[in-house]
């Protein structure tokens, strides 16, 4: 009798262990945070990534079924999702970890730049004194831009707009997202009431503003949002928290993209050099790579309208962005050999 209640009492304990171990319980958000994972959620497709090492594993939500790398790979423990959090299993997590901490043969590859045009279609942009609207120059430049890169057979480009199209700023971050691009960078021109406001300053995305006169220029280009379809832009809890845990996984990689650029328009562009920035820019905000968006020059200042109209200016401006990425790659791959 005594033998039987012991069996019991170890069936009992068993089902507790098995139930208990296979029960989603790890919170993925700050998991993969505190392991290093870099961790990606579409919302709509309710499909995610987690990335560390040059590896990547996918997931659906309720989906038995992972992809490591490009391996399909079947799993009896599916991440779900509890009060809007990501969970997966103890075992998930563990398998994934062992997966993702591997070390890459050769973690350093270039992939597509993203250029992006700034505004289009009926949203304009700024527009200068003698009537210069924003949207065309930063076309211009971005299809110049596309020129210079194409003669490096390196890269590879691809664009947000190719023509006067009005393309929302999710879609924007959306295009280089599913495009897998590894750089964004997004053309504009400065604009300010004051006419004598002049010259090049290059931004990254950050949380909070790094000065109070830069917050025009995030006020002005974040302002295409009420041209939006409202329906559109509602974001989730958790899609904040996983942009947040992006922008810090790339930040410092934006700055030095930014700095480089930056240094190359000294020289190239006979406009002040107005330095490197932190804003708040949403078309930024969405963006799983690191990320720049250039304030080429005021469009609201007389001498520099009549420059951004100009094809060697033009030229100048894209000629600073592609030596600002060679810099870039080229001290990624120093870092990548040590
Ligand atoms: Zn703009």
């Amino acid at each position: 009798m005594i033998k039987n209640k012991r069996f019991i009492f170890a069936l009992i304990l068993n089902i507790f262990f098995f139930s208990a171990f296979s029960q989603a319980s790890i919170n993925l958000v700050n998991k993969a945070k505190e392991s290093g994972f870099t961790l990606y959620w579409d919302s709509l497709s309710q499909a995610g990534l987690l990335e560390k090492n040059g590896h990547q594993l996918s997931f659906s939500l309720d989906k038995e079924i992972i992809v490591l790398d490009s391996v399909l790979l079947k799993i009896s423990d599916a991440p779900q999702l509890k009060d809007n959090q990501l969970y997966v299993t103890q075992k998930f997590y563990d398998d994934a970890a062992a997966f993702l901490n591997q070390k890459s043969e050769n973690p350093f590859k270039v992939g597509a730049i993203l250029i992006d045009a700034g505004h289009g279609g009926k949203d304009p942009g700024a527009v200068g004194p003698r009537g210069t609207r924003e949207k065309d120059i930063n076309l211009s430049i971005a299809l110049q831009l596309e020129k210079v890169f194409k003669k490096d057979k390196n890269y590879k480009v691809i664009l947000t707009r190719d023509d006067d199209t009005f393309v929302e700023l999710v879609e924007r971050a959306n295009i280089a997202n599913q495009n897998k691009a590894d750089l964004f960078i997004s053309v504009h021109c400065n604009a300010n009431l004051n006419r004598n406001a002049s010259g090049f300053e290059v931004y990254f995305l950050s949380e909070n503003a790094s000065n109070k006169a830069s917050f025009s220029a995030a006020i002005l280009e974040n302002s295409v949002i009420e041209l939006e379809d409202k329906n559109d832009t509602k974001k989730t809890a958790l899609q904040n928290m996983l942009w947040s845990m992006v922008v810090n996984e790339y930040i410092n990689e934006s700055s030095e993209l930014a700095s480089f650029v930056s240094q190359e328009s000294t020289g190239r562009l006979k406009i002040p050099n107005r330095g490197v920035k932190q804003d708040v820019f949403y078309v930024l905000r969405g963006t799983q790579m690191p990320a720049i968006l250039v304030e080429t020059a005021y469009i609201s200042n007389y001498t520099e309208e009549s420059k951004l109209n100009t094809s060697s200016f033009q030229k100048a401006i894209a000629d600073s962005i592609y030596e600002g990425v060679k810099k870039y790659y080229a001290r990624k791959a120093k870092e990548t050999k040590k």
